[in-house]
């Protein structure tokens, strides 16, 4: 389908590729083929891109004096954090604390670390809004607990946690490391990223590459590797380097940053022009996510979301119901659920999600599409 013939509101899924990242991508493929950790001088001057791309992440994010991992993405990078961690440090306590509206990366670890490892895990509940209430948190550590992974922004609905609050709080507890799930928060939403001891996210959320991503954590934490092989990534990952997807990965960083004020500034119109129509048609829908304007989540009262979701992408508008990672298998939300709605609402999510090359024009013209076929569909 041609790009730009559609309306492409589906940036939580994944993202339209920037030409400047694909071309550096392209540029370090070709140009600097050798293997990053060969000896020779095309693996050297690799090596020394592969370092450069480092650093320049970790500089971008603010974070300088941080350990990055590259990794094939955010799920990837989650399983490394919270297997990783756990498994290296169950000797100090074998109980993990997680909200039970993180992604399935998150959630599948942490039941497979109950599962087969032997740890105990509290799935936090969230409130109304989708947001980790700082008491239920503190109560539910333990002794014995040694991780807490809280994700920044929730895929499905948007909402966002107090993650300063949260590692504030996690101060008072040395031996609880706080791993946060960023992917849908890098280059949208700012973050305390240096207060937090490791954080993951993806390359293609941020128009940029599908298999590019990282795990960044502080130097101090140690991890069980999940790749064992040739010792790459400081043998936390083995397997060798793609230098161009590092590179891509380090340009996508840089051209969020340079514009996150503005770029939130102009989705959060379109936000607030799509929930105000949302709004105003209340006994159609109902609202499921409040301040994130990347990620406008509601429920359809009396109809299909799969048949809406269907009928608007034949009139060239791509959205979500669900999220894309579930939307196949699974139709129900489980976020949607936990915010304490009924069946049927989290049966019938829609979720539209904007990145800033959406435009006011775009909005207006869902609305007017939306307004049609919510009326002629069963
Ligand atoms: N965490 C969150 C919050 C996500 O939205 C996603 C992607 N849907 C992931 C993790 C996994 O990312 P990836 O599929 O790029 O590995």
């Amino acid at each position: 389908m041609v790009q730009d013939k559609i309306i492409y509101l589906d940036n939580a899924s994944t993202t339209i590729v920037k030409p400047e990242v694909l071309d550096a991508y392209c540029k370090a493929k070709t140009q600097f083929f050798a293997n990053p950790s060969s000896i020779h001088i095309c693996g050297q001057e690799a090596g020394r891109l592969l370092d450069k791309a480092r650093e320049q992440i970790l500089n971008t994010l603010n974070v300088a004096g941080d350990e990055l991992i590259f990794t094939s993405g955010a799920t990837e990078a989650n399983n490394l954090a919270i297997k990783g961690y756990a498994l290296r440090y169950q000797n100090r306590g074998k109980h993990i604390i997680v909200s039970n509206i993180e992604h399935p990366s998150v959630l599948e670890v942490a039941k497979q670390l109950e599962e087969q490892f032997g740890f105990e895990v509290t799935y936090l509940p969230v409130n109304k809004e989708g947001v980790v209430e700082l008491e239920t948190l503190k109560k539910a550590i333990r002794k014995d607990t040694i991780l807490v992974s809280i994700m920044a922004v929730n895929n499905e609905i948007g909402s966002i946690n107090p993650i300063r609050e949260i590692a504030n709080l996690l101060k008072d507890y040395p031996l609880i490391s706080f791993h946060v799930d960023c992917t849908q928060a890098i280059g949208k939403i700012k973050l305390p990223l240096n207060e937090i001891d490791m954080f993951s996210f993806s390359g293609h959320k941020i128009h940029g590459l599908n298999s590019s991503g990282c795990l960044i954590k502080k130097k101090k934490i140690e991890l069980l590797p999940l790749l064992n092989g040739g010792g790459q990534e400081d043998g936390l990952r083995s397997g060798t380097n793609d230098l161009a997807l590092a590179v891509s990965l380090a340009k996508a960083i840089r051209l969020e940053y340079e514009k996150i004020d503005k770029n939130y500034a102009k989705v959060q119109v379109l936000a607030e022009k799509l929930k105000e129509y949302i709004k105003t048609k209340d006994s159609l829908y109902e609202l499921n996510s409040s301040d994130n304007p990347y990620i406008v989540n509601f429920s359809l009262k009396t109809k299909k979301a799969s048949v809406l979701v269907e009928a608007l992408s034949t009139k060239g508008i791509m959205v979500s119901s669900t999220s894309a990672c579930k939307a196949k298998e699974e139709p129900i939300s489980y976020v949607v659920k936990a915010l304490g709605k009924s069946d049927a609402l989290a049966h019938n999510t829609i979720r539209v999600s904007f990145s800033e090359d959406n435009t006011i024009e775009e909005v207006n013209k869902f609305i007017e599409v939306l307004d049609i076929l919510v009326e002629e569909i069963k």
